[in-house]
Formats: structure tokens, C-alpha cells, sequence
């Protein structure tokens, strides 16, 4: 199967540290710059490419001459201090060579995660991507917490790519796609050159929750894949091993393509469908179910159960009875006021409220569907 970069549009691609910097020697100079010149010839073909290069810690920590010993938050943190000036240099050095500019954009969890931020910082990167720069983005990570930070690119790039209307995410890192099971543990491990949609067999097939150990895995190329498909982006795992990565996935070597969905939210849906934390979450009864999945909005009636502390307008998750999300949405009530009026008809709010409720928990042009729903429904045409 050939999977031509050639026509994708805008691409965003997203390179991970082991790929650019070497432990014990530093930044891999030539991969970079046979990178650039893959890069050159997107541009020149006439696409935008944007770049969510990792490595800033990796390579603070060679420059500063620290072996392999686990760092604490803030000697990461000065790591990346020093290694993002130097990663930062390096691209724009390799990037000018080919007569390209290029713009640093470094962001925290906040500037994609706050609708307002979140328009801003689309604003900047279009107006680079308009003066003809390659936006080079890397998370804020001297400045970044870990309550406040992605702690992964691969999901930082799904967001930046959907914030950006990219048509491609390619997410290259030290494998080369997606196995049935972890190649390195499970001797049957079975490729999967393609993903039509990611269904929750193909979910577990990432294994658990993101952690600190996991980070890059294929847990948070997975999430990336929902976050990116959902929103109409197409998503290609790919080795970047090999010198000239993205010439290798056009010539046919081995990758994943996660095919975009048929049916992609669009605009502020996007930005509600990507939201990487929801506040709480909301447990649905079977009526609220299919009520949503006829592109009804969410009624307080319908509502089991209410956890976790959010403020009205957060993002919440919305689960079946079985505990599965079935969509997300911005929630009109607080935590408080929701834990009030679940399982209530309309008519009870107000006299339990103490003014005019609004109809809904969450109205339909606040609430998205996930992935797996969404092009069901396109198929039932409702
Ligand atoms: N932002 C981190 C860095 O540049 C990398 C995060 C990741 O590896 O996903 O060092």
C-alpha cells in the first residue's frame, strides 16, 4: 500500500526525542537535516507543514552533560531550558539551508484547552504558516507543571493539528505502526497497516491509561488517532528510524494510516471533541443514549449520576450505564446544581433551582458524539 504524502494539504508531523537527539552524542545533525529536506519537498509540492519536534529535555541533558539518572520536576524542567534554545537553533539553521523560515511556538495545556487561548494561538500559527514559516511547537516545558502539562506530544500534535485544519498527522517515532499487541513482548503481535476506525478493540490494543512510563507509547498515539480522525484529520504512525522518514512512507515502507472519519465535527466541536481532561463526568440512562444518538440534546431527566468538580461551560464526558463515553459536551450547570436536578423533569428544576432552568444538561450544539458513534449516525442519516 503506497500512502502519498504528496496529497495531503497540511501536515503536521510530530518527532520524537529518541529520533533527534542521541544520549551520549547530542542532536542526530544528519537525520534533522535529511528530515528538512522530506520537509522541503512537502513545501515546495505546496504544502504547509507545521512541526511538534520533542527533545528538548533529551538534549538539555546531553548538553549539560547529566547521564541517565531520573530528574526531579524542575532539573527537567532547566533541562529543556537548555535544550530547547539548541533544538530551536538547529531547526532553523537546517530549515534556512533550504531557504525556509521558520517560527518557534512553544505552548502549555491552557493555549489549546481554553477556547479563548485556543483561538489565539490558532491565529499565530496561521499568520507564521501565511509569512511562509514551518511553525516549530514544542510544549512550554520550563514552565509547564505536571498539573498543567500535556506530558506527551503525540496528543499536543493531534490538538495542534485539528486546531490547525490539518488534512494529515503523521506521529514519528521508534516504531513503525500498530501491532495487535506489543511487538516487543508478544511474539504473534499482528501489524495493522490500516485503521478505518479506531473501535475499542482497536483502543485496548494501546493498553492502559497514559502514564509517566508510558508516555509516547502507543496509549497516547491511539488517543492522538481519536482526537485527530474524529476531527477529519487522517493519521499515519510511521518509523523515523531510517533517514528521510516521510520520503520512506510515501515510497510504500511499512506504516499505520488511521483513515480520517466520513462524517469530522467541525469548528468549536472540534475544540470540544479534542479536550484532552474533562471536568467530571455525567452517567446517562439507556433513553439518554439513544436520545443522543439521535442528535438530541442531554436532559437533566436522563442523567444517573454526576461526578468530579466542574464549573458550567466546563467540558464533560458523557457515559452509557456500562460506563463507555459516548460524547462529550460543555455542561450548562455546575457540579453542584447537576447533582440537584439528575434524574429530574424539566418542569421540577425551577421549584428545586430557585429560578428559570434551562432545558438541557447539555445542549446538542454544545455536545459531540465520540468517534465511534459518529459515523453511525452518518450512516443512519440522522
Ligand atoms: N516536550 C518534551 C521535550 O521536548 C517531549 C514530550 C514527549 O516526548 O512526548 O523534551
Amino acid at each position: 500500500m503506497s500512502l502519498s504524502l504528496q496529497v495531503y494539504r497540511r501536515i503536521t508531523v510530530k518527532i520524537g526525542s529518541a529520533l533527534l537527539v542521541d544520549r551520549s552524542k547530542g542532536l542526530r545533525r544528519e537525520w534533522l537535516s535529511a528530515l528538512v529536506d522530506d520537509i522541503a519537498e512537502l513545501v515546495e509540492g505546496g504544502a504547509d507543514v507545521l512541526v511538534v519536534s520533542s527533545g528538548a529535555i533529551a538534549l538539555g541533558r546531553t548538553i549539560l552533560g547529566i547521564g541517565k539518572r531520573s530528574l526531579k520536576l524542575e532539573e527537567s524542567q532547566a533541562a529543556a531550558a537548555v535544550g530547547q534554545i539548541a533544538l530551536a537553533g538547529a531547526w532553523s539553521d537546517e530549515l534556512g539551508r533550504k531557504g525556509l523560515r521558520s517560527g518557534q511556538i512553544l505552548v502549555t495545556l491552557g493555549d489549546t484547552e481554553e477556547r479563548r487561548r485556543y483561538l489565539n494561538a490558532r491565529a499565530t500559527i496561521s499568520t507564521l504558516l501565511k509569512m511562509k514559516a514551518v511553525p516549530i511547537i514544542n510544549e512550554n516545558d520550563t514552565v509547564a507543571t505536571t498539573e498543567i502539562r500535556y506530558g506527551d506530544n503525540d496528543r499536543l500534535a493531534a490538538r495542534v493539528a485539528t486546531m490547525m485544519g490539518a488534512d494529515l498527522l503523521v506521529l514519528l517515532s521508534d516504531i513503525d505502526g500498530l501491532y495487535s499487541a506489543s511487538p516487543a513482548i508478544d511474539p504473534n503481535a499482528r501489524f495493522i497497516p490500516m485503521v478505518d476506525r479506531i473501535t475499542p478493540e482497536i483502543d485496548a490494543m494501546g493498553g492502559g491509561a497514559a502514564s509517566e512510563l508510558s508516555r509516547g507509547g502507543m496509549r497516547t498515539k491511539l488517543d492522538a488517532g481519536k482526537i485527530a480522525t474524529m476531527a477529519g484529520t487522517s493519521m499515519i504512525i510511521a518509523s523515523g528510524k531510517r533517514l528521510n522518514p516521510l520520503a520512506a512512507i510515501t515510497r510504500g515502507e511499512r506504516a499505520t494510516y488511521f483513515r480520517a472519519s466520513t462524517k469530522p465535527v467541525k469548528g468549536f466541536k472540534t475544540w470540544i471533541a479534542g479536550n484532552l481532561e474533562p471536568a467530571g463526568r455525567l452517567t446517562v440512562d439507556a433513553g439518554a443514549v439513544g436520545a443522543l444518538m439521535s442528535g438530541k440534546s442531554l436532559l437533566p431527566a436522563g442523567v444517573k449520576l454526576v461526578s468530579g468538580a466542574f464549573s458550567r461551560g466546563d467540558t464533560v464526558a458523557v457515559l452509557t450505564p456500562e460506563g463507555r463515553e459516548i460524547a462529550r459536551g460543555l455542561v450548562a450547570y455546575d457540579a453542584a446544581d447537576a447533582v440537584r436536578i439528575a434524574g429530574l423533569k424539566t418542569s421540577e428544576i425551577a421549584g428545586i433551582l430557585g429560578h428559570e432552568a434551562r432545558a438541557a444538561m447539555i445542549h446538542r450544539d454544545d455536545l459531540v458524539l465520540s468517534a465511534e458513534h459518529t459515523d453511525t449516525v452518518a450512516l443512519t442519516g440522522s
